[in-house]
């Protein structure tokens, strides 16, 4: 059952303000939310990152923007609002689940550029399950009405998808996005993100809108591999410093530009693979590579790199030659 917050006090006088206000309206009508992203890829090699640029892009582009990670770290939204908010788990917990207890500024904070932030949190460790954490938390949203209230839903996914559990924000998307550098390992990740999104696109209406390249200057490796299994490439992002400040700083590329405008470029990068999500773009269910195929798929390139266009990355070498 629903609450309504004018019983309550406002309580945040802060920059951070909680989103209440918005959320319960009189008379109110439950729209239906345009889309459901979910951001996957290998742990760290940019997700959040990427997901809190592009949620302000999206934002920017004059959408209502719910950012969730979903990873047990719960950094996703740090840029977002310049702290480590309270998780759903947290907070679920200390108020012995009951959910109508909690209000949407226990576990709803406003981050830059108009983007609300939640974070789901972890299960214990060693213990529990990340889909229970996931489901949780897309329960107590529905409860509070909160989650028919955005225009797009981001979910922050924690790295691999090493069990059905890490895989069950794909229950709730209608596109998966794959962050990956061009190297092996975020490529094999990528693969087993595939392979799940097409298990899932069996029961659901779901699909893989592309890969966004990170962190590299190079894409060779990473055509290799869309040659095998074909899925769109949204942009590759470089290395750059300046990325690697905004998290040290809690801001996100777009608030820091404010004050440096040379960053602009930067922010260019994210409203690109905002404005290609908000075409709707067809995806792909995608056919993963069997594993050995990958193996030799990408060995060969490192080891032949005639053959290709460029090199691989010379540092992946011992690990594919194992
Ligand atoms: P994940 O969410 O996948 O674990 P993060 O988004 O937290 O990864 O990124 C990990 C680190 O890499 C952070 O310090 C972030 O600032 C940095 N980073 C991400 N993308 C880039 C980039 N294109 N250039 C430089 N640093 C980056
Ligand atoms: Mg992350």
């Amino acid at each position: 059952m629903s609450k309504c917050p004018c019983k309550k006090v406002e309580a945040c006088m802060g920059s951070h303000l909680p989103v209440y206000s918005t959320l319960y309206r009189h008379n109110q009508s439950i729209k239906e939310i345009i889309m459901k992203i979910a951001v996957y890829g290998k742990g760290g090699i940019g997700k959040s990152t990427c997901s809190t640029n592009i949620s302000v892009a999206l934002s920017l582009r004059g959408k209502k923007i719910l950012q969730i990670g979903c990873d047990p770290k719960h950094d996703s939204t740090f840029t977002l609002t310049g702290f480590l908010i309270p998780t759903i788990i947290d907070t679920l917990q200390s108020k012995d689940y009951h959910y109508e207890d909690v209000w949407p500024e226990d576990v709803i904070y406003q981050g830059y550029g108009g983007v609300d932030c939640v974070e789901a949190g972890g299960p214990p460790a060693g213990a529990g399950c990340g889909g229970y954490v996931v489901g949780e938390t897309v329960k107590l949203l529905k409860e509070l009405n909160a989650f028919y209230e955005y225009d797009v839903i981001l979910f922050d996914v924690l790295g691999d998808v090493v069990c059905g559990g890490f895989a069950a924000p794909l229950n709730y998307a209608d596109y998966c996005l794959i962050v990956t550098d061009n190297g092996f390992d975020a490529l094999f990740a990528a693969n087993r993100i595939a392979a799940s999104v097409r298990e899932k696109s069996r029961t659901h209406p779901l699909r893989l809108a592309g890969l966004v390249g990170n962190r590299t200057s190079k894409r060779d490796l990473i055509e290799k591999y869309v040659e095998a299994c074909p899925m769109p490439i949204l942009e590759v992002l470089p290395l750059i410093e300046d990325i690697r400040v905004s998290r040290v700083k809690g801001k996100t590329l777009f608030e820091m530009a404010e004050l440096e405008p040379s960053i602009a470029y930067v922010c260019e990068f994210y409203l690109n693979i905002a404005d290609q999500l908000l075409c709707e773009p067809e995806g792909v269910v995608p056919r993963e590579v069997p594993d050995r195929e990958l193996f030799s798929l990408l060995s060969e390139f490192y080891l032949n790199p005639d053959q290709g266009e460029g090199t691989g990355n010379l540092e992946e070498l011992d690990f594919v030659m194992v």
